[in-house]
């Protein structure tokens, strides 16, 4: 006995080739092969489930054994195209519920036995990746000389377990999922001529639960039409443990924000839901794919690895979930553990009385995990894995320092003239990913200090130091030594600069520390020591004014 959710299923599967959804070259092929007699003793048909492989089966036995055939559709009026039903002749098999070896033995026996009525007798063996060692050897017997009469149709979700010995005797013809487009259309279609009530989000809603198969899509819309009276896209949530496109966005946008309240939020709920965190998984994922293939369509590099790391890790995580563990609480740590790395920075006070000292705890590399460190060490080219954590840690402060000790504006102008000039022209495309979003905003005669509204750029830039100094030195044939802050570390900078101007405080040249091998330091002003005056900041911010009270 069916039951009720196939009815809809049972009642629109296609009669004919051309009913058949989104698989038209296949079906056009199928139609050829049968309207040029060239028939085939064997066939399989492989792809996901829901697409329509064994109703193009059967249609086809349909149609090589009707009478009068009109291009390759089955006139419907003689007397196989009227007993198809019941036609003996036409043999189903579920390999999935019967893969033994007897099953196939008196299939292999009757096979000699001529049809009763028809042209030829088509085996149809569902599944058939599920038949026994011993049964396919069987089956091979049979396919290696078949009799005049016979057509084998193998359908299955599952090509790589039939092996290859069955295979090579086989036509075989790959079914593809079927496109939403494609199917949010036929269960439109299908909700007309039933008279279901559904609004566009709900039908999309099951569209993208169906995952590419029609069958799954009229069961769903067939279960709920006989709980509803209107199928709204929260029936579908509720009914079918999802979450909607519309929060997944939220909790991109939100990641993309960088606002960790409103992603907290949201996941506390998700905890608290029954929602089934492997579709989560799956829509979350598909959606961040479409993500990062903006970004990189848009040359954004770092958007596209940052979020390409996520995936990954999701996809991870889907093979390590622990029934215990909560798994959004495991998603949402995902996240948390990548905002709180980009924020870390933001939320920390700025005190004014402290100089050196404080720079160097505030500087950006400090305050990043060791692990996320070599994520990023990992997205920029090898070459620079010289440049450590603890390098930079004592680097930062003191290229700072250096900088404003000798910053003016002349050199300022002269850097974002030419900062243009290298961006345009910068060889390496992954190196130009980073520093069109850097922008100079404090320079010397030998150091020019970048910043950048995302920490994370920031942070990949002085990674890549080393081949930022050798690009720049290619093209304008000077030696400058750079710096990338984010503009938070730098507004942060500028005002202990100007605290440290209203102390009276001297800028001394220090000394950079050496990184083995290959930096080259030239610390040519070592005895050059300074005093600073207040006009010199609107010298070296290139601001009309700066208020110093
Ligand atoms: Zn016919």
């Amino acid at each position: 006995m069916e039951t009720d959710y196939k009815v809809l299923y049972r009642k629109y599967r296609p009669t004919n080739f051309d009913e058949i959804i989104g698989q038209k070259f296949t079906i056009k092929m199928l139609k050829n092969a049968i309207i040029n007699n060239k028939l085939s003793h064997a066939y399989i048909f492989t792809g996901p489930r829901g697409t329509g492989k064994t109703s193009t089966a059967k249609i086809f036995a349909k149609t090589i054994n009707c009478e009068n055939p009109q291009n390759g559709v089955p006139c419907g009026t003689c007397i196989n195209c009227q007993n198809i039903n019941q036609n003996a002749d036409i043999i189903e098999i579920d390999a999935a519920s019967n893969n033994g070896v007897d099953e196939i033995r008196e299939l292999i026996n009757n096979v000699k036995i001529t049809p009763s009525f028809s042209k030829y007798k088509v085996y149809i063996i569902d599944e058939v990746h599920m038949l026994s060692q011993s049964a396919f050897n069987a089956l091979l017997l049979t396919l290696e000389e078949p009799p005049k009469h016979v057509i084998f149709i193998l359908a299955t979700t599952n090509i790589e377990s039939v092996p290859i010995t069955i295979l090579s005797r086989c036509q075989r013809y790959d079914f593809k999922k079927i496109t939403d487009e494609d199917i949010f259309n036929h269960l439109k279609n299908v909700c007309q001529k039933e008279k279901i009530e559904i609004t566009d989000d709900a039908l999309k809603e099951i569209t993208y639960l169906a995952e590419g198969g029609l069958r799954d899509a009229l069961s769903i819309l067939n279960q709920l039409s006989t709980s509803e009276a209107t199928i709204t896209l929260e029936s579908v949530l509720n009914n079918y443990g999802s979450v909607s496109l519309i929060q997944i966005n939220s909790i991109i946008d939100a990641y993309l924000n960088n606002d960790f309240q409103q992603i907290q939020n949201i996941f506390e709920n998700l905890q608290q839901s029954s929602v089934d965190y492997k579709t989560f998984i799956k829509k979350l994922v598909d959606k961040l794919f479409i993500k990062a293939l903006n970004f990189k369509n848009k040359n954004d590099n770092i958007n596209y690895n940052e979020i390409k790391n996520i995936v990954f890790e999701l996809n991870d995580l889907l093979n390590k979930i622990n029934i215990n563990i909560d798994p959004f609480l495991l998603i949402f740590m995902i996240f948390a553990d990548k905002m709180t790395t980009k924020e870390s920075m933001i939320n920390k006070p700025i005190s004014h009385s402290e100089t050196d000292d404080k720079i160097i705890k505030d500087n950006p590399i400090k305050n990043v995990p060791k692990k996320e460190v070599e994520t990023i060490k990992d997205n920029v080219s090898r070459e620079t894995s010289n440049i450590n954590p603890e390098y930079l840690e004592k680097l930062i402060p003191i290229r700072i320092n250096n900088c404003f000790a000798q910053a003016d504006k002349n050199h300022l102008q002269k850097a974002k003239d030419n900062w243009q000039n290298f961006i345009t022209n910068i060889s390496s495309p992954e190196l130009k990913a980073i520093i069109i979003d850097c922008n100079i905003v404090l320079a010397s005669d030998d150091i020019n200090i970048v910043a950048s509204s995302q920490k994370t750029v920031a942070e990949r830039f002085n990674y890549s130091l080393k081949q930022i100094e050798q690009e720049y030195e290619n093209l304008f044939h000077t030696n400058k030594k750079f710096l990338a802050l984010s503009l938070n570390q730098w507004e942060k900078e500028k005002n202990i600069y100007m605290e440290n101007l209203k102390n009276n405080y001297k800028y001394k040249i220090q000394e950079e520390p050496t990184l083995k091998e290959t930096f080259q330091n030239k610390n040519t002003n070592e005895e050059n020591h300074q005093e600073l005056k207040s006009s010199d900041i609107i010298n070296i911010f290139n601001q009309e004014k700066v208020e110093i009270q």
